[in-house]
């Protein structure tokens, strides 16, 4: 199975980290692949440029498990970084290998505002890791999801490449791209928040130093 782990990664955090560890190991994932997005529909632009944000995921991936992979297809894309879209282009790669959408329970909240969210169970399986501060309530449409959905067992993921949700705990990590940001902004240290290739990286090229960033 393949692992999807989409977000801004910006930047990337040890929340990102060590949950894909964490579901990888769980889920016994034969790749992890995170997948930078160049512009979010859903959500204000990010602080620093793309290849900003891929760089330090590079940085980030260095001494990472070889099953860690960094994939630059939406970097690559115009236009809004619909996660329908890499999906689809994912799923003409691996054919019938089955997929596993990795979404924050904040994400997965949000799910029914993304473009063509009922398409992505025709796509990927989803794998909603816990996390904390974000209660397990969500609207209509996606309980609606749930019920149908939900996989109360981890093997019957890998029978079918798509079409189940399944819950993930992980070790609850409040760890968050904004606080980072927010840290660097008003020049307090987030070290042991991220990885420290990462942040001598952020020091180096000055990011993050804007206040309104
Ligand atoms: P920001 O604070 O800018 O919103 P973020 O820290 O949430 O950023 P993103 O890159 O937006 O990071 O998140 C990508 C994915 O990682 C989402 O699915 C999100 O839910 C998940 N995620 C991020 N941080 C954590 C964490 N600490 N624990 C569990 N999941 C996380």
């Amino acid at each position: 199975m393949i692992g999807v782990y989409g977000g801004t990664f910006d930047p990337v955090h040890y929340g990102h980290l060590r949950t894909a560890l964490e579901v990888k190991e769980a889920l016994t994932l034969d790749q992890v692949r995170f997948i930078p997005c160049r512009l979010p529909p859903h959500r204000q632009r990010p602080s620093v440029p793309s290849e900003a944000r891929r760089h330090m995921l590079e940085v980030a991936l260095t001494d990472a498990p070889p099953e860690f992979v960094l994939d630059p297809r939406e970097l690559e894309r115009t236009g809004p970084s619909y996660m329908v879209d890499t999906l689809a282009s994912l799923r003409a790669e691996v054919e019938d290998r089955p997929l596993c959408l990795i979404l924050g329970l904040d994400a997965f909240r949000d799910l029914p505002a993304w473009h063509r969210w009922e398409t992505i169970f025709d796509l990927a399986h989803v794998v909603v890791m816990t996390r904390p501060g974000y209660s397990s309530r969500w609207p209509a449409p996606l309980k609606d999801q749930v019920t149908v959905r939900v996989s109360e067992e981890k093997p019957g993921l890998p029978a079918t490449p798509a079409g189940k949700i399944y819950f993930q705990p992980v070790t609850q990590l409040d760890i968050s791209a904004t606080f980072i940001r927010q840290c660097l902004a008003a020049g307090r240290d987030p070290r042991y928040l991220l990885p420290p290739g990462v942040l001598a990286l952020i020091r180096r090229k000055g990011y993050y130093r804007n206040p309104l960033s």
